[in-house]
């Protein structure tokens, strides 16, 4: 089942790709709001099991500062350099992730996570690809796949 409703996830996101990006726009928001109505992260973390978010300069700043350290020492202690040259975090699951999968830095976390999965963002038909490969780590995304190919 799962692999047929990504097939026709796939089918759908080519077909997306072509509707006017205000009106995909409204569909998606609309279903991220109703969709992580229902789910809670706390109770999946994926993500930060999973993938790596790519931290930016301003949150090495913004973190270093809450955690009372030097952006050196951060970066030392939790980062590497992948091979795009951006940072990256040493080792996944995130060094941050709780054992009851909160965030311990939730409110100075990477603007990455902040905008992961990215279903909320304006011009959601520039990122229709990578939310199917998305639909395979979280499933708010896949769920909302699945409405859209329901035509709900
Ligand atoms: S910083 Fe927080 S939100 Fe980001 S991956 Fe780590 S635990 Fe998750
Ligand atoms: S994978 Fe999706 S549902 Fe799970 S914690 Fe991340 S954003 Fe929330």
């Amino acid at each position: 089942m799962a692999k047929a409703a990504r097939q026709e996830h796939a089918a759908l996101v080519k077909r997306l790709c072509a509707t006017g990006s205000r009106r995909l726009d409204e569909r998606v928001h609309a279903l991220h709001e109703a969709v992580f109505d229902t789910l809670s992260c706390l109770d999946c973390a994926n993500c930060c099991r999973t993938l790596g978010p790519r931290i930016t300069d301003a949150d090495v700043q913004r973190i270093a500062a809450f955690l009372r350290i030097k952006p050196s020492g951060f970066a030392g202690q939790y980062l590497v350099v992948d091979e795009d040259g951006d940072y990256i975090f040493r080792s996944m699951p995130c060094p941050f992730l709780g054992g009851d999968n909160y965030c311990s830095i939730y409110d100075v976390r990477p603007r990455a996570c902040r905008d992961y999965p990215h279903t909320d963002r304006p011009r959601v038909y520039q990122v229709m690809a990578l939310t199917l490969k998305n639909s395979a780590i979280c499933p708010a995304v896949f769920e909302i796949l699945e409405r859209l190919r329901k035509g709900a």
